[in-house]
C-alpha cells in the first residue's frame, strides 16, 4: 500500500523527502493517492501544483462519499489545468462543489473561485486606502504596531479575496508611510514601561504625588524626545540651540489672532504651556500674525486673558511679525542658494502644474514645473526685491520654494513662501507689501525662537516634511514638529464664520454667550478653569482626534464642581409657607455648612422665621403614593431646621389656578422623626438680609437639536434649539450668597489631575463668573457678567444630574 502510494507520488516528480513528509499523515496521503488516480494526473508537476493538490487532500481526507469524490475531481482537474492558482481559490472551489452537489460544473466553479479574475495593484491600493480611512484613528493611535492588522484586514476584504497577497505588503507600507511619516521615537518598541523618575523636572514637586503619572509623562507627550534629541542636518546648529535653551524644553502656542479661542484650543494651550511647565521649560505665546487682513486687537487681548485664566504665564509674548526682517533675509538666502523663484502663474495654472485640472473638478494629469522655476538666481533676487518694492499687485507674483515635484507629498510641490498683499499690518504698518506664508514662517520662527518641541495638530502632518526641508535649506536649527489629535466637541459648532452668523442673527447674545463653546463663552457660563484642565488631562493626548459629546463634557464639569463649590439654598419659583404656630417675631439662626463633609469650607448662618419660601415644584395639592414632598397632611424637613413642617392648608389664585400661600404647622410639639425628604427654603426676614432677590436666572440647554448641526439639510441655523435658554424671574436665594460672592474665587482644593499635572487655573478676584455655587437640589450656578450693583443675573453652569433639564 505504502509502496503503491510512493510510486504514485514519484510519478508526479514529488521528491523522496517530500513524499516521506506526506506519508506521515496516513489519511492525507491516501486522499492524495485517490486524487491522483481520479484526476488522471501524470508527468512531472510543479511544486506549487503539488502543494495545491496536497491541500485539497487535507481538506477532503475524510471524504468517503462517491458523489463527493466525483466533485473533487472537478477541483483537482482545475488545479492541474492551472485554472486554480492559490489556496484561497481551492478553498472557494471546494466550498462551491460541496454546496452545488451534483449540479456542479466547471463554469460555475470558475466563477465562484475567481478563475481569471485579475486584481491590479491599483485595485489593491484603492482597497488599502479605504481600509486605512475606515481605521484611521486606530492606526494613528497604534502607529507602526498596527501594520500586521492592516495586512490581515485588507486580506479579509471581500473584494481582495482573489488578489495575490504578496502584492499587499509593499502597497500597505507605502500608504502607512504617507499617513504616519517615518518611524520616530513613538515607534520604538519599549521593553518595559519607564518607571516614573522622581521629581523629574516637575515644578513644585509635592513628593506625595510625584509618582502619579501625568498627561505629560505618558502617552504622546511622555514619548517625545528629550531636548537635544531631535536630529539635525547641521550638527553645529544643535550646539547653538542647546547653549540658548540650556537643554530645557521650549514650546510655543501660536494662535492666529483672527478670532476667539474655542474649547479645542484649551487642549493646545494645556499641551504647550503645560508640557513646558511640567519639565521646567518655557513656552512662548506667539501671535501668528501673518494675515494682516484678519487681525483685530480684541482677539489679541482675549487670547492673552484666556491663557492667564487657565493659569499659564508665557515666557515671552511674541509675534511672527517681530521676525519679518529676519524672514526676509532668509528668503533672499533661499533664492541665493537656487532654492526659490518668483512665479507669475495664476492660481489655476499652479493647480494644473500640481496635477489637478484647473477647475479642480477632474483628476488632471502629471505634475510639471512652470517656466519660472528655471529663473536664474540674479533674476529671481531682482524680481523678489521688485515684489517687495511694490512693483506687483496682489496675485501677480509670488515667491515659491523650489522643492521636489516628484515627491508624493503635496507639501513639497513648490509651496508659496511670500505673496503680495496691499494691506497695512497692525504692528509693522505700511512697511511691507509682501507677507510670508504660514509654510514659510512657522518653521523658521520656531527655529529662531529655539523651540525644542513644535507641537501641533494632526492636519499639519504632511507639513512636517516641508518644515524640515526649509530649515535645512536655509541651514538653520531644525526644531522637531510633532502632531497630536485635535479635540472636538460634537453637537455644536466652532467655526468662526458660523458663530458670527449666530451672533449677527441675534440667536446668541455674543461670542461669549454661555451656550457657545468659545473659551470666553465657557468662562462666562461659569465653568472653572480647573475643570477645563482636568477635562483635558482626563482625555490625555494621543495622535487620534478626540470627539466629545457636549453631555460628556458637561459630566466632567459636573464632577469637578461637585468637589469644588460651596452650596447654597435657592428657590427658583418661590411660594410662601406660613408656619402658623410660630410667633410673628420668631427668629432663629441656623448654621449651615458650605459643603457637608468638607469642614474646611466652613459654614454660615441663615435666619429662620415664621414665613419661609419653598419651591413651587416641592408642593402638590394632593398627596399621592410615592410622593414625599409637601402636600396637605404630609410632614417634610426643611434642610438643617430642627423640626419638620406639616401642611395644613393652602390658598390659590382662582384666575390663574396657582398656589399663592401654604399654611403649615411647625412640629416643635412632637418628637422629631426623620422625614422622607428635606427641601431647601429661604426665610422671609428682610431686616436680616433674607432673601436675596435674583432678577434673572438663565437656564441653558443645548443650542442645537442634533449631534451634527452642520449636516442639517437646511443649514445649521435650522438646527437651533428654540428652547436653548429659559429665563426665570423672581427666584430667591439665601443670604449666604453674599459670603460666597465676597470670598470668590473660592479657594478649592486641586483636583487629582491638577495635582499630578502641576496645573492650576487662575481666576481674578471680582470676576462675576467666579462667584459660583451649587444650589441645593437645583443645579450649579454662577453670576453672569450682565449683573451689576442693582441687578443680579445667574447662569446655570450645568444641571445636577445628567438628564434633568432636557
Ligand atoms: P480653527 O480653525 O478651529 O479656528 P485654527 O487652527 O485656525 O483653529 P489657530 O489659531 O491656528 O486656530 O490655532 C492655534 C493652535 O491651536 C494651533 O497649534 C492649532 O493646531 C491648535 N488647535 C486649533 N484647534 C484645535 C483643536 N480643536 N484641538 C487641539 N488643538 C487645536
Ligand atoms: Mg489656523
Amino acid at each position: 500500500m505504502a509502496d503503491e502510494l510512493n510510486a504514485k507520488f514519484a510519478s508526479l516528480g514529488i521528491e523522496d523527502a517530500k513524499a516521506k513528509e506526506i506519508m506521515k499523515n496516513k489519511k492525507v496521503a491516501t486522499a492524495l493517492g485517490e486524487i491522483i488516480e481520479e484526476s488522471g494526473a501524470s508527468g512531472e508537476q510543479q511544486k506549487a501544483v503539488v502543494a495545491l493538490l496536497q491541500s485539497l487532500a487535507t481538506k477532503t481526507k475524510d471524504c468517503k462519499d462517491e458523489a463527493a469524490k466525483a466533485n473533487r475531481k472537478l477541483v483537482s482537474r482545475a488545479i492541474l489545468e492551472g485554472r486554480l492558482k492559490t489556496n484561497v481559490q481551492v478553498d472557494a472551489a471546494w466550498k462551491y462543489v460541496e454546496t452545488a452537489g451534483n449540479e456542479s460544473n466547471d463554469a460555475d466553479l470558475d466563477k465562484e473561485s475567481g478563475v481569471g479574475v485579475v486584481i491590479t495593484d491599483e485595485q489593491v491600493a484603492a482597497a488599502v486606502d479605504s481600509y486605512i480611512e475606515a481605521n484611521k484613528a486606530d492606526i494613528e493611535e497604534r502607529r507602526y504596531k498596527a501594520v500586521p492588522s492592516v495586512i490581515t484586514g485588507v486580506k479579509a476584504l471581500p473584494e481582495m479575496k482573489f488578489a495575490n497577497p504578496a502584492s499587499f505588503k509593499p502597497i500597505i507600507d507605502e500608504k502607512i508611510l504617507k499617513l504616519l511619516g517615518p518611524k520616530d521615537e513613538r515607534d520604538l518598541v519599549k521593553k518595559k514601561e519607564k518607571a516614573p523618575k522622581k521629581d523629574e523636572g516637575k515644578k513644585g514637586g509635592d513628593s506625595a504625588t510625584t509618582n502619579t503619572r501625568s498627561m505629560f509623562s505618558e502617552g504622546f507627550l511622555g514619548n517625545l524626545h528629550k531636548p537635544g534629541g531631535n536630529p539635525q542636518k547641521y550638527e553645529e546648529r544643535m550646539k547653538e540651540h542647546l547653549e540658548f535653551t540650556g537643554g530645557k524644553v521650549f514650546t510655543r502656542f501660536p494662535p492666529e489672532p483672527n478670532g476667539y479661542l474655542h474649547i479645542g484650543h484649551s487642549k493646545a494651550i494645556t499641551v504647550n504651556f503645560g508640557y513646558a511647565q511640567y519639565y521646567n521649560g518655557k513656552c512662548y505665546l506667539r501671535y501668528d500674525d501673518t494675515n494682516p487682513e484678519a487681525e483685530e486687537e480684541v482677539y489679541f487681548r482675549s487670547i492673552r486673558e484666556i491663557i492667564e485664566w487657565l493659569g499659564f504665564e508665557p515666557y515671552k509674548i511674541t509675534h511672527s511679525s517681530d521676525y519679518f526682517d529676519q524672514l526676509y533675509e532668509l528668503a533672499e538666502k533661499l533664492i541665493s542658494k537656487g532654492l526659490a523663484y518668483v512665479c507669475f502663474c495664476t492660481p489655476e495654472e499652479v493647480k494644473e502644474q500640481r496635477g489637478a485640472s484647473a477647475d479642480g473638478k477632474s483628476k488632471g494629469g502629471e505634475r510639471f514645473a512652470c517656466s519660472h522655476r528655471e529663473m536664474a538666481v540674479d533674476k529671481a533676487l531682482e524680481e523678489f526685491r521688485a515684489m517687495r518694492d511694490g512693483k506687483y499687485k496682489p496675485g501677480e507674483a509670488t515667491l515659491r520654494m523650489k522643492q521636489d515635484l516628484s515627491n508624493p507629498n503635496p507639501q513639497m510641490w513648490d509651496l508659496v513662501a511670500y505673496r503680495v498683499l496691499n494691506a497695512s499690518h497692525h504692528r509693522t504698518g505700511d512697511k511691507w507689501k509682501i507677507y510670508p506664508t504660514y509654510d514659510f514662517t512657522h518653521c523658521l520662527v520656531d527655529s529662531i525662537e529655539n523651540i525644542s518641541h513644535s507641537l501641533c495638530t494632526l492636519e499639519f502632518y504632511l507639513s512636517r516634511e516641508s518644515y524640515e526641508w526649509l530649515c535645512d535649506a536655509v541651514e538653520v536649527y531644525r526644531p522637531a514638529q510633532r502632531e497630536y489629535g485635535r479635540l472636538n466637541i460634537t453637537g455644536t459648532i466652532l467655526s468662526k464664520r458660523k458663530i458670527l452668523k449666530l451672533v449677527n442673527e441675534g440667536i446668541v447674545r455674543g461670542w461669549d454667550d454661555p451656550r457657545l463653546f468659545t473659551l470666553v463663552a465657557i468662562k462666562r457660563r461659569g465653568v472653572p478653569p480647573g475643570a477645563i484642565l482636568s477635562f483635558v488631562s482626563q482625555l490625555g493626548v494621543t495622535t487620534s482626534t478626540t470627539n466629545i459629546q457636549v453631555s460628556r463634557f458637561e459630566n466632567s464639569i459636573r464632577k469637578y464642581l461637585e468637589d469644588h463649590t460651596p452650596r447654597l439654598m435657592m428657590v427658583p419659583d418661590p411660594v410662601p409657607v406660613i408656619l402658623d404656630n410660630l410667633p410673628d417675631d420668631h427668629f432663629e439662626e441656623i448654621s449651615i455648612p458650605f459643603k457637608p463633609g468638607s469642614p474646611e469650607m466652613g459654614e454660615h448662618k441663615v435666619p429662620f422665621t415664621k414665613k419661609v419660601y419653598v419651591d413651587r415644584s416641592d408642593f402638590r395639592e394632593e398627596a399621592t403614593d410615592g410622593y414625599f414632598r409637601l402636600a396637605p397632611g404630609k410632614s417634610v424637613g426643611l434642610l438643617k431646621v430642627p423640626c419638620n413642617i406639616r401642611v395644613t392648608s393652602f390658598k390659590k389664585d382662582e384666575s390663574t389656578g396657582k398656589v399663592t400661600e401654604i399654611h403649615a404647622h411647625y412640629e416643635n410639639d412632637i418628637p422629631f422623626k426623620k422625614p422622607k425628604t428635606f427641601i431647601q427654603w429661604v426665610a422671609d426676614a428682610p431686616s436680616h438680609g433674607s432673601p436675596v432677590k435674583i432678577d434673572e436666572v438663565r437656564l441653558f440647554n443645548q443650542l442645537f437639536k442634533s449631534e451634527n448641526p452642520s449636516a442639517h439639510p437646511d443649514g445649521f441655523l435650522a438646527d437651533v434649539n428654540p428652547e436653548s435658554e429659559t429665563v426665570l424671574k423672581g427666584a430667591l436665594i439665601e443670604k449666604g450668597f453674599h459670603e460666597v460672592k465676597q470670598k470668590s474665587p473660592w479657594v478649592a482644593p486641586k483636583s487629582a489631575e491638577e495635582e499630578k499635572d502641576g496645573l492650576r487655573g487662575k481666576e481674578k478676584p471680582g470676576a462675576p463668573e467666579a462667584v459660583r455655587f451649587q444650589a441645593l437640589r437645583v443645579g450649579y450656578f454662577c453670576m453672569d457678567s450682565d449683573s451689576s450693583d442693582d441687578k443680579l443675573v445667574l447662569n446655570r453652569i450645568v444641571t445636577l444630574k445628567e438628564d434633568s433639564g432636557k
